[in-house]
């Protein structure tokens, strides 16, 4: 992929994802294809989500007060919030905010229904749109204005410990999640000045796109008691006395299907993960004028079999050359191709063709050809994700000094690791100097230098240009 924006505008267009045409700048149109992938991803995490977490639904609309509430909060919001001022010709008294997220439409509420610690831990989430008035340079799923399908999870606690495991938790949700979708990530904690607006701090999953840049797929943040004391969320001890509640809250957006399309795909086009492949099977009939008919029948029987087995399958029996067919669905991203003829009818078997790594082998339709094709599956998956992650981690390399990390930055286009000693003035000092931003940190350091103070480092760092 030489021009890897250029590849993500034209498959988006020609793989039939969305429709970047509408007459809103950063506002998009799901093509039925993109319809398709959205759902699946969704209901993989609703699945997690849902044995522990209940779904909800809140209203669109903030009120101004409410939005207002939490200093911080609001702050890191102000620029970014869509206003509705009218109810038709009727200036409103009090404007409503169209949520850019939903702490503030939702803890209102909690506050009324926390009483006592017998009620607690609540884990909600709900799937929603969010919007933000992005100034920067708008792009399909990575930077919009209307965040379609944000899977958000806001959680109560009676402990700082609750609080604390519940983030942990949610991270190993999100890690099985990324892995199910094959997406390599590095998770680190942000830097302070890079934190959720109002939360005691961040927990970010970020992949490393073709292009070099890394994208947030994934944020996990804790809240402490800051909402719980903006918004009186308190509960009742088993002593009688009242307590703040502690918090979290954790979104995953459309981002993720980004990550999908962008890391997996290839110059011939989409390569998607067999769970969230709107076909996973296509059959393409090869026909000569003889035995057509015949071959069809067979064609037909095996997607019947195919579908009672539970896979998305479509028979593909347009009246097109096979190559012009296999063309179109590789392009499409559809895992696996089985192509039937009249001599393998003879022998009854088919061919099977890999979408990942462009692979046929000869596939006996006997008892065992399901068997078989669940085999395929697996393996898509597990090489999507070995490949993938492969492919990160090989763009990931160490800096000892700020020169050599600016140097890699330039050259290399992927994350560096340096050493920090986790003072702000001087992180923001290094991210001025190579010039692009501090991701986070991965985890307590035992010896080492500072890149840039030279005094005793507390952590590994990564840094990355970032969308
Ligand atoms: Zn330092």
């Amino acid at each position: 992929m030489t021009d890897f924006s250029e590849w993500f505008h034209n498959i988006l267009e020609e793989a039939e994802i969305i429709d970047s045409r509408y007459p809103i700048k950063g506002m998009h149109v799901w093509l039925p294809q993109g319809f398709k992938i959205r759902k699946h991803v969704m209901n993989i995490l609703k699945d997690m989500l849902d044995k522990e977490h209940e779904e909800v639904l809140f209203p669109l609309l903030i009120p101004e007060d409410e939005l207002a509430k939490e200093a911080i909060h609001v702050k890191g919001f102000e620029e970014e919030v869509y206003w509705i001022t009218h109810g038709g010709l009727t200036e409103l008294n009090k404007k409503l905010a169209l949520r850019p997220t939903s702490e503030t439409a939702m803890y209102p509420m909690f506050s009324l229904w926390v009483r006592s610690h017998s009620d607690l831990p609540f884990k909600f989430y709900q799937v929603v749109n969010t919007f933000r008035y992005e100034t920067k340079h708008t792009r399909p799923l990575i930077r919009v204005r209307e965040i379609t399908t944000f899977k958000e999870a806001h959680t109560v606690h009676v402990s700082k410990e609750d609080a604390d495991k519940q983030v942990e938790d949610a991270i190993s949700i999100y890690k099985q999640f990324f892995d199910l979708l094959g997406i390599p990530y590095v998770i680190t904690k942000r830097p302070v000045w890079d934190k959720f607006p109002g939360a005691e701090y961040t927990m970010a999953f970020d992949t490393l796109m073709p292009d070099g840049k890394t994208l947030q797929i994934g944020t996990v943040h804790n809240l402490g008691q800051t909402f719980a004391k903006t918004f009186d969320i308190k509960y009742e001890t088993p002593s009688g006395e009242h307590e703040y509640a502690y918090q979290t809250c954790y979104g995953v957006s459309d981002r993720v299907i980004a990550s999908v399309i962008g890391i997996h795909g290839d110059e011939a086009g989409l390569r998607l993960p067999p769970e969230v492949a709107p076909y996973q099977i296509v059959i393409v009939p090869i026909i000569f004028k003889k035995g057509g008919a015949e071959v069809l029948s067979k064609c037909e029987e095996l997607k019947e079999t195919l579908k009672e087995a539970g896979f998305r399958v479509h028979l593909d029996d347009r009246d097109l050359r096979a190559g012009k067919k296999f063309y179109e669905w590789e392009m499409r991203g559809v895992p696996l191709r089985i192509e039937l003829g009249p001599r393998d009818l003879e022998n009854n078997k088919a061919v099977v063709s890999r979408r990942d790594n462009g692979e046929k082998s000869d596939l006996n339709l006997d008892d065992h050809f399901i068997t078989s094709i669940n085999e395929f599956m697996a393996s898509i998956i597990s090489n999507l994700r070995d490949t993938s992650w492969e492919k990160m981690n090989s763009h990931i390399r160490p800096a000892e000094t700020v020169e050599e990390a600016r140097d890699e930055v330039a050259n290399n286009h992927g994350i560096i690791s340096f050493s920090w000693c986790g003072d702000e003035e001087c992180g923001k000092k290094i991210e001025e100097e190579v010039r692009v931003d501090i991701l986070g940190v991965q985890g307590e350091y035992e010896s080492g230098k500072c890149i840039n103070c030279n005094k005793p480092a507390k952590y590994t760092a990564l840094l990355a240009k970032t969308y």
